[in-house]
């Protein structure tokens, strides 16, 4: 690839996320300006704010613009891979960006299902199907609408209804779970028996919609062979999609939620029973962000809270919750490692598994 296809792709890059960033602080300056944006009595923010930080109607270009911006910096992975002859340890590392970028495209467009990636709910599914769900052998997104906006969120933890819940106790990942068997439970897509679930769920998503996954697919692999040649294919899409993609994808489903805890009846004390506040350093949150936890993925709880709130504003909800918040705050950990930490998330995960749950706990 010339030097200024690599120049043209990387300015695409930054401009594009960052005119994301400035339209959306610009917003969020307007929301908060005045009167205070917290709700004392509804323990909240306030609804007038939560809803001035929806999506925009600039969004209905700028959003599509975003998830090309992804699907660039995995073309601008394959060109770096057939540059640099792909040898074994660069190859490896290129699997595991890539299947970040992956991760990243999951992320962003889960935003689809809520109606707040862009202002028109269609254009939105509409990215989302053409950028994500097809190109990668996933379920439609019709599919993924009605698991996660109807049957996930207002459902967590739920036995008979919360789908992740129910996936958990179908694999035999009930608590308490410990030494092999939590070694099972955090590594489970890279299993033979996980790896497994992942082809027999592609092949399942394949013949349900089998024109456009292939379509959609052929043409994202052909962009890839173009640029990086075959190998730069097979390390940028297809062992990432099937292998280290799913295990981060898996991460960040254990991290979203203290899972097996009883449902309080109501509203968002709900929230603070199923919910993880990962309340770590600008640097820490950029290294999640990057990796397993991408667009607003690592503030989990503001976006169960406000799920019609964009990505780029969990953050501003989680320093106003932080500061007006005691409940939202007593869920908060502020350390990634450290299993034996009260404060660790990791270690947090492994208590959340391998102690018996408590009602209300
Ligand atoms: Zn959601």
């Amino acid at each position: 690839m010339p030097d200024w296809r690599i120049v043209f792709a990387l300015s695409f890059v930054i401009v594009t996320l960052g005119t994301d960033l400035l339209v959306h602080r610009r917003q969020r300056l307007r929301a908060s300006r005045g009167a205070d944006a917290w709700d004392p009595r509804r323990r909240q923010l306030r609804p007038e704010v939560a809803r001035a930080l929806g999506p925009l109607p600039i969004d209905d270009y700028l959003a599509p613009c975003v998830v090309a911006a992804v699907h660039v910096q995995l073309l601008l992975l394959a060109a770096l891979v057939g540059w640099f002859g792909h040898p074994i340890a660069a190859g490896a590392a290129a699997c595991v960006l890539a299947a970040t970028r992956l991760r990243a495209l999951q992320e962003v467009t889960h935003y689809a299902v809520h109606g707040t990636l862009t202002a028109r709910r269609g254009t939105g599914l509409a990215v989302a199907a053409w950028l994500f769900q097809f190109p990668f052998g996933r379920a439609t997104i019709e599919a993924r609408a009605k698991h996660h906006v109807q049957e996930h969120h207002p459902h967590v933890n739920d036995p008979a209804r919360d789908p992740n819940l129910i996936e958990y106790v179908e694999l035999g990942f009930n608590p308490p779970l410990r030494g092999p068997a939590f070694l099972r439970l955090a590594f489970f897509p890279v299993t033979p028996r996980g790896l497994a679930a992942t082809v027999r769920s592609t092949w399942a998503h394949l013949r349900a919609a089998p024109v456009p996954i292939v379509v959609a697919a052929s043409l994202l692999v052909g962009a890839l062979t173009l640029v990086g040649g075959a190998t730069a294919a097979a390390v940028c899409y297809a062992i990432p999609l099937f292998v280290v993609y799913p295990l981060l994808s898996w991460w960040s489903q254990l991290v979203e939620h203290r899972w097996f805890r009883s449902r309080p009846a109501s509203g968002i004390d709900r929230e603070y029973v199923s919910g993880r506040v990962l309340n770590v350093s600008r640097f820490t949150r950029w290294c999640l962000e990057a990796s397993v936890l991408p667009f607003g993925d690592s503030l989990h709880l503001a976006h169960s809270m406000y799920p019609g709130i964009r990505w780029n504003h969990l953050g501003f909800v989680h320093a106003v919750h932080m500061e007006r918040d005691s409940e939202y705050r007593a869920v908060a950990l502020d350390v990634v490692w450290w299993p034996g930490s009260a404060r660790s998330i990791v270690g947090d995960v492994f208590r959340n598994f391998s102690q018996t749950p408590v009602a209300g706990s």
